[in-house]
């Protein structure tokens, strides 16, 4: 499985990643149960609000190899301050669109 993550930019001065990486590496939250190796493409943010660049990231991690974009807890779940994006939904939905059925989308890293 090759990964990329997409992050909030918004949330970058509040956070590194650090569970992100952890649960990955753990295999816990949303990659409990995955037995295969897990590579990580890139960490990118957002590109800012509205979040519109979003799809030109994640293309780029498609083309350096992920076959599943993942969005860090940050965007749907607002972790760690409590702030989802608004733009969430909006987001996958035109990322999905632009990659196509056949690039997994995972909503969220951890709770
Ligand atoms: S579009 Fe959403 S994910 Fe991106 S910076 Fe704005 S609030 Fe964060």
């Amino acid at each position: 499985m090759k990964i990329g993550i997409i992050r909030c930019m918004q949330t970058e001065d509040f956070c590194p990643g650090t569970r992100d990486f952890q649960v990955i590496r753990n295999r816990e939250e949303a990659f409990e149960g995955i037995k295969e190796d897990i590579e990580i493409i890139g960490f990118i943010n957002c590109g800012g609000c509205p979040g519109k660049k979003s799809v030109l990231r994640a293309r780029q991690l498609v083309q350096k190899g992920a076959d599943t974009i993942v969005f860090a807890s940050c965007i749907q779940k607002g972790n760690p301050i409590g702030y989802p994006c608004p733009f969430a939904h909006k987001m996958k939905s035109l990322i999905q669109a632009d990659l196509g059925e056949n690039i997994k989308i995972i909503d969220y890293t951890h709770n």
